[in-house]
């Protein structure tokens, strides 16, 4: 249990709210690229571990599209960590990644392939693309 002083500030709770909203948006951008690829996705992954952000429909190929502060980008820029109540960030974040890798090896002993895919790749380049592409076409989701 967490003590009440162990909560993160106003300041620090309204800068939370900010980065889950920002996540969506990386999230839009992988679904209209897959979009264009013509790559069929699931309309409901709630019944897989973890819920992926994204499933493919023509392949076992679920694909996380993760915000770099909450799931800990490893040596990324936004990966910040608040100076405040670290021990708060360090319990959060660590149970944050643990969640993450226990969720990914729950879907590969399902069979499944998965990608993550870094919120900031989204942002920055085509590299993202070309990767995503390239998977795709390995798991014979396109031509
Ligand atoms: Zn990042």
């Amino acid at each position: 249990m967490l003590k009440l002083a162990t909560r993160p500030s106003p300041a620090t709770s309204k800068r939370m709210k900010a980065v889950r909203r920002e996540g969506t948006e990386p999230e839009l951008r992988v679904k209209a690229l897959f979009g264009r690829l013509q790559v069929r996705l699931d309309p409901k992954n709630d019944h897989l571990p973890g819920k992926p952000d994204l499933v493919c429909r023509d392949a076992d190929w679920a694909i996380f599209i993760h915000g770099c502060f909450w799931h800990r980008h490893p040596g990324c820029g936004k990966a910040t960590t608040p100076k405040t109540n670290r021990s708060f960030w360090a319990k959060k974040f660590g149970e944050n990644v643990r969640r993450d890798r226990r969720v990914i090896r729950a879907l590969r002993s399902r069979g499944y392939s998965v990608s993550v895919v870094w919120a900031c790749q989204v942002e920055k380049s085509n590299k993202i693309q070309a990767r995503l592409l390239s998977k795709a076409r390995a798991l014979g989701v396109i031509k």
